[in-house]
């Protein structure tokens, strides 16, 4: 892609009442457009890394056995009714609106309710299940504040998959088993260090859920951690039964504020049963489906990131999700500055690299500052004054690295 062919634009400053810091360089970058408190647009640029972040997930997802769907956002309101959170004492976060003949509708905040409705027309027995079916999905929540940019909005992208298994059993095991498609999540997106699988409260059929909860100093949530140990508890299950059961102390805990990135949790059959969501097993009885949700937050994910791994220059996004790999600054425009440019733009996109190349008539300094703001991870210069050597200045966004390298250097380096 050339940066002349984009029609975003970066910019010194963000909006002046948007506060959250992963916002505000994404806004800068021309990532993502706010269209009010809570609520982006995501632009080109945007797109790519948001696009990066799902797709990783849906990997994981696919490899675990997951079925992908797209549920709708529009919501009637009898299913909800059933299950009991229509009420917006139980749901709080209800976004509701009417049809034109005054029939009650709903925007989707999550979808256990019509989605284990919908499984009633496929499941019959035992022999269709386990099943585990999941979509990437804007999901729309009245949250009561919404100041941490992309990590909490109003409407939003989640990865939602629900298992529907046989038995408790049957469910255990592929909770474990997704349980580690998550941690593989986290490891590719560049948040495997700082991320712990926490203990958190579990609701009617099992002790625990588990939160993915990522150490950072703009989460919400706070969290025990013993490294030595590898346990994570949240605050609102940390007591001490908890922590006899767990066998930690609070001494060897360290509290830590930090973000939820997803989280696991064993559903029993709190919606099969107020559903009729039943199967019947071997010997012909009618038992309820055993349920449990996975969620993950895609758009939360990529504001955590930016904020992550951002320094005073801009971003600095971890190889996997950045929008492209290389960032090409053409310095001079003569012909023969532009040739070799749209030479090496040509062989390292031949090679399937992702290139964003600056072919602006814009200054060598604005062109530098841009890729910093951009958060490209590596970035090469093609300039005369190395052009009579053929070499190329290579810079690495993070470390901020300089190397004058040949095209063979370059091309492994890149590799
Ligand atoms: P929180 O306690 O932070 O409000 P939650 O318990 O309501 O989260 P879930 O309903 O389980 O979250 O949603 C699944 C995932 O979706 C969360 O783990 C998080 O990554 C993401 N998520 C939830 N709410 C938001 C939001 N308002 N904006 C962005 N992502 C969100
Ligand atoms: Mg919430």
């Amino acid at each position: 892609m050339r940066v002349s062919e984009i029609f975003t634009k970066t910019s010194k400053d963000a909006p002046a009442d948007e506060v959250a810091k992963n916002a505000q360089l994404l806004i800068r970058a021309g990532y993502i457009y706010k269209e009010m408190a809570g609520v982006y647009a995501y632009l080109p640029l945007g797109k790519r890394v948001l696009d990066k972040i799902i797709q990783i997930i849906r990997e994981e997802m696919n490899a675990v056995g997951g079925n992908e769907i797209s549920l709708t956002a529009l919501q009637s309101s009898e299913v909800w009714q059933a299950s009991g959170r229509w009420d917006e004492s139980v749901m709080d976060v209800w976004f509701k609106t009417k049809l034109a003949n005054g029939t009650d509708l709903g925007l989707a905040p999550t979808h256990e309710e019509p989605l284990t409705k919908l499984m009633k027309a496929y499941i019959r027995s035992y022999k269709d299940l386990p099943v585990y079916p999941y979509q990437f999905q804007i999901k729309f929540r009245n949250e009561l504040r919404s100041k941490s940019g992309l990590m909490r909005g109003r409407e939003f992208w989640m990865k939602d998959l629900y298992s529907f298994s046989r038995t408790r059993e049957e469910h255990d095991a592929f909770y474990e088993k997704i349980s580690l498609a998550y941690d593989r999540v986290f490891e590719r997106l560049g948040l495997g260090e700082g991320t712990y699988k926490t203990f958190a409260s579990g609701g009617s059929f099992a002790k625990f859920s588990h939160e993915f909860q990522t150490v950072s100093p703009v989460g919400e949530d706070t969290i025990y951690v013993s490294r030595e140990k590898g346990i994570a508890i949240n605050q609102e299950v940390y007591n001490d039964e908890v922590l006899a059961e767990l066998g930690v102390t609070r001494d060897e805990l360290t509290e830590e504020t930090a973000v939820e990135v997803g989280n696991i949790f064993t559903l029993g059959t709190r919606f099969s049963e107020p559903l009729g969501l039943t199967f019947t097993d071997e010997s012909g009885q009618a038992r309820p489906v055993f349920m449990g949700s996975y969620g993950i937050g895609p758009s939360r994910l990529m504001g955590l990131i930016a904020e992550h791994f951002s320094d005073d220059k801009g971003l600095a996004w971890p190889q996997n999700v950045a929008p492209y790999s290389v960032y090409l600054v053409q310095i001079g425009t003569d012909d023969e500055a532009t040739a070799r440019a749209e030479d090496l733009y040509k062989t390292l996109s031949d090679k399937g690299i992702e290139v964003l190349y600056d072919d602006r008539d814009e200054r060598p300094g604005a062109k530098f500052a841009d890729a910093e703001l951009l958060g490209i991870p590596h970035r090469v210069t093609v300039s005369p004054r190395l052009s009579a050597d053929g070499a190329y200045e290579y810079v690495e966004r993070t470390s901020g690295q300089q190397e004058i390298l040949t095209l063979d250097q370059l091309l492994a380096k890149l590799a």
